[in-house]
C-alpha cells in the first residue's frame, strides 16, 4: 500500500497532475519548499518535509531532506520486524513512494557563462541521496525520476478502484534501474565538467576533453551477433536524443537490424544529410561494407536512385539506402526489384508502404531529419578510447582556392562540389569520380591512392559509365603526380582535393601541363 509520498523535484514537468491524482488517491505528500509551493497554491494539500522533521531547509538548500526521519522512513525493510520496531520506536512513519528528479545540472554547465560556482551549487545532494535509499530499497518503495514515468505508475495504482492499489514488482525494479542509471550519469556529468576545467579554476575555463571521460548510453536492441556470428553485440544510444541521428530511427517493417546493418545505415544516413543544397532537391545514397557504392542528387526519390545504382549496380544488391526526402510509390516500385537490406528515409507514402510491404524482409526505417552531432566521435583501441569531435566540417564554396592555370565553369564547380561531400564519406584512401550529380566510380579504403584513383576508373568502365569530362575528388593530397595522371588518363577534367603536400607544386604543375582545373579545400577529410 502507498500511504505516503515525497515529491521533491526540480523538473517540474506533470507533477502537478501527479500530485493531485495520488491525493486523489488518499496518498499524504511530503515535499520540499518550490515544489511544496507550487503543489499548495494549486490546491493540493502537503506537508512540508522541514515541518515533518522538525528542521528548516537550511544552507542556501543545501541541506532540505537530508534527515533519519526521511531516511528511515525510505530505507527501513518492511519485512524485518527489527527494523519496523525501529521506526516506531523513533517515531519514524514509512515513506512508500519517492519522486525526486536533480537539479540541472548538465543544462547549467553546457551555459558558457556558467562559473565553477554556479556549477557547484548545481550539484543536487539530497535528490541522488533520497533517490538512491529509495531505489536500494526498491522492493517496498515506488521510485520516479522521469516524469514520463507518472502515468504507468498511476495506471498501476488505480487499477484496483479508488484507494491506491499497489505497484508491481517488476515496475518498481525497472524504476529502481532508470534511477541508478539516472545518477551513474549525473556523476558521471559532474566528473567531466569538473576534470575538464583549466588550470585556472577561478575562471573555469574549460577544455572540452575531460580527464576522466563519463558517458551513458542506454541500450536499445541486443543483437543476434556482432560483425562476425561468434561476436556478441547490441546497439546503444545516447541518453539525451541527438536531433536528426541514426539511432531516431523507427522501424516500420522488416527483418531485425544486425549489426552491420546499423553501421552501414549511419554512414549512408549521414552522407545523404550532407547532399543538401548542391542544387537538387533529392539525394539517394547506397552502401555497402560501410562505403558509398552508389551516390546522386536528382529531382525526386526516383530519379536520385536511378542514377546512384547506376554506379555499381553489382555492389548495390543488398545494400542499404538512404534518402534525405520522402519515398513515393514510383522510387518504391524501383526499389522492390533490387535486393535490399535496409531503406532509409525521412518518410514514406502509404503508397510505398504498400508496396514495400511485399517485400517483409526489407527493414523500413524512418529517420526525421535534423541538425545534432555527436559532441565525441569514439574509436576503441586496446586498453583505451580514443575522442575526437566527429568530423562536421562542410566545406563552402567560398573555402575553395583554385590553383590551376584554368578556371572551373559553373558546372564543373558543382561537380566538384558534389564529388567532395561524397569523398568525406569514403573510406581512405578515397577517390570519387564524378559528373553531372553522380558518381561514375569510387575507389575506396586502398592502401596508396594510385590504387584507389586505378580501381575507382576500372569501376566506372565495369558500370560502362563514361569518365570523359568528369570531376574527381580525393580525400586527402595527391602525394604524387602519378595519381593526378591515372585520373586525367581516365578522363577527368577537373579535380579538388586539400592540397598541402611537399610535392604540391609538382602536382599542380602537372595539372597545367594537363590542361586541368584543379582546386585546393584546405581540408582533409581522412575516414578510416
Ligand atoms: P524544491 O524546488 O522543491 O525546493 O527543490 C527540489 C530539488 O531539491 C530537487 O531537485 C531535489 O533533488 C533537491 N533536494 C531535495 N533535498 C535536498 C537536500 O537535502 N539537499 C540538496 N542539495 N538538494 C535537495
Amino acid at each position: 500500500m502507498i500511504k505516503q509520498a515525497l515529491i521533491s523535484v526540480s523538473d517540474k514537468t506533470g507533477v502537478l497532475d501527479f500530485a493531485k491524482a495520488l491525493a486523489g488517491l488518499g496518498v499524504n505528500i511530503l515535499s520540499t519548499g518550490g515544489t511544496a509551493k507550487l503543489l499548495q497554491e494549486n490546491g493540493v494539500q502537503v506537508t512540508e518535509v522541514a515541518d515533518y522533521t522538525g528542521f528548516p531547509e537550511m544552507l542556501d538548500g543545501r541541506v532540505k531532506t537530508l534527515h533519519p526521519k526521511v531516511h528511515g522512513g525510505i530505507l527501513a525493510r518492511r519485512d524485518l520486524p527489527e527494523h519496523v520496531a525501529k521506526l516506531d520506536e523513533h517515531g519514524i512513519p514509512q515513506i512508500d513512494m519517492v519522486v525526486v528528479n536533480l537539479y540541472p545540472f548538465q543544462q547549467t554547465v553546457a551555459k558558457d557563462e556558467c562559473s565553477l560556482e554556479d556549477a557547484i551549487e548545481n550539484i543536487d545532494i539530497g535528490g541522488p541521496t533520497m533517490l538512491r535509499s529509495a531505489a536500494k530499497n526498491h522492493r517496498d518503495v515506488v521510485v520516479i525520476v522521469d516524469p514520463s514515468d507518472y502515468g504507468v505508475v498511476l495506471a498501476e495504482m488505480k487499477g484496483t478502484g479508488t484507494t491506491a492499489g499497489p505497484v508491481s514488482y517488476e515496475t518498481k525494479f525497472r524504476l529502481a534501474k532508470k534511477v541508478f542509471a539516472h545518477t551513474a550519469q549525473y556523476d558521471g556529468a559532474i566528473t567531466n565538467y569538473l576534470t575538464s576545467l583549466g588550470e585556472d579554476r577561478a575562471h573555469a575555463t574549460r577544455s572540452s576533453y575531460p580527464q576522466t571521460l563519463n558517458m551513458s548510453f542506454e541500450k536499445v536492441q541486443d543483437m543476434r551477433y556482432g560483425e562476425n556470428p561468434h561476436q556478441g553485440a547490441a546497439f546503444y544510444r545516447d541518453l539525451v536524443a541527438i536531433p536528426g541521428a541514426l539511432a531516431n530511427y523507427r522501424q516500420l517493417q522488416g527483418k531485425e537490424l544486425s549489426y552491420n546493418n546499423i553501421a552501414d545505415a549511419d554512414a549512408a544516413w549521414e552522407c545523404v544529410k550532407s547532399l543538401g543544397g548542391l542544387g537538387q532537391p533529392a539525394g539517394c545514397v547506397i552502401v555497402k561494407h560501410a562505403n558509398p557504392c552508389g551516390v546522386a542528387i536528382g529531382v525526386d526519390a526516383l530519379d536520385a536512385y536511378t542514377r546512384a545504382l547506376q554506379t555499381d549496380p553489382t555492389s548495390a544488391f543488398g545494400g542499404i539506402i538512404a534518402f534525405n526526402v520522402e519515398v513515393d510509390g514510383r522510387a518504391a516500385e524501383a526499389l522492390a526489384k533490387l535486393f535490399v537490406e535496409v531503406l532509409i528515409a525521412p518518410g514514406f507514402t502509404d503508397e510505398a508502404r504498400q508496396i514495400m510491404s511485399a517485400k517483409q524482409n526489407v527493414r523500413l526505417l524512418e529517420i526525421p531529419l535534423g541538425e545534432g552531432q555527436n559532441a565525441f566521435d569514439l574509436k576503441r583501441v586496446g586498453g583505451g578510447v580514443l575522442v575526437q569531435a566527429p568530423d562536421a566540417k562542410n566545406v563552402g564554396l567560398g573555402e575553395l582556392r583554385v590553383v590551376s592555370k584554368k578556371q572551373p565553369t559553373q558546372q564543373q564547380l558543382q561537380d566538384l562540389m558534389f564529388a567532395w561531400r561524397v569523398a568525406k564519406f569514403v573510406k581512405s584512401n578515397a577517390i570519387v569520380f564524378c559528373g553531372n550529380g553522380m558518381t561514375l566510380g569510387v575507389g575506396a579504403g586502398q592502401m596508396s591512392r594510385i590504387d584507389s584513383a586505378r580501381i575507382a576508373s576500372i569501376k566506372a568502365q565495369n558500370a560502362g559509365l563514361s569518365l570523359s569530362g568528369s570531376a574527381v575528388a580525393s580525400d586527402a593530397f595527391f602525394p604524387f603526380r602519378d595519381g593526378l595522371d591515372v585520373v586525367v588518363d581516365a578522363g577527368a577534367t577537373c579535380v579538388i582535393h586539400p592540397g598541402g603536400s611537399m610535392r604540391d607544386q609538382e602536382v599542380i604543375d602537372a595539372a597545367d601541363e594537363r590542361g586541368v582545373v584543379m582546386l585546393y579545400t584546405g581540408t582533409r577529410h581522412f575516414r578510416h
